[in-house]
């Protein structure tokens, strides 16, 4: 088995990776490394670049999993369509609800703390990012190989609710991206 849609411009080892996940369909995405790679924010581990269909990351080997399947959700995401997206949304939206505490990952969690009851009723482009980045860590939890990490802090119930969800809407499915 090869790369697939992926070029592997990096030299990272893909195979692995891509056996755990579903198989992708769409033009070909660029894997590159980017040395010293920073956002507005400061230094990060990766980017996705949507419409030039590449993905420049910079981070360790033991990292690189979790981080690739997370860019390449941002992806699956964009391509998802309306009624996968306000599904997710939904199931997030019912564990704030219930105060489910954590996340699966830093990205969407420090973008939950910054959520206001406002973000939320009205839908606002804080919460859509929320909705989008759980939705990449969870597939990256899912998905990466990763079972324990310092930044899967979710209540254990809601793991199962996103497990599900992802069996349900995503898994054994030819994804688009
Ligand atoms: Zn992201």
């Amino acid at each position: 088995m090869d790369g697939g849609i992926f070029v592997n411009a990096a030299g990272v080892p893909l195979v692995a990776i891509l056996d755990r996940l579903p198989p992708f369909t769409g033009a070909p995405i660029r894997i590159e490394k980017a040395p010293g790679l920073r956002d507005r924010r400061g230094s990060v581990y990766a980017g996705s670049f949507l419409r030039e269909r590449r993905i420049a990351f910079d981070c360790s080997r033991a990292e690189f999993p979790r981080i690739f399947v997370h860019e390449v959700f941002h992806f699956v995401w964009l391509r998802a369509g309306n009624p996968v997206r306000r599904s997710w949304e939904k199931l997030v939206k019912r564990e704030l609800v219930a105060h489910a505490r954590g996340e699966l990952g830093w990205s969407a969690e420090w973008r939950k703390e910054a959520l206001g009851a406002d973000d939320i009723s009205r839908r606002t482009r804080r919460w859509r990012e929320y909705c989008c980045e759980s939705f990449c860590d969870t597939a990256a939890w899912i998905y990466s190989g990763v079972s324990r990490h310092e930044e899967f802090t979710l209540a254990t119930r809601s793991r199962a609710g996103r497990r599900e969800w992802f069996q349900r809407a995503i898994g054994g499915r030819e994804l688009q991206v």
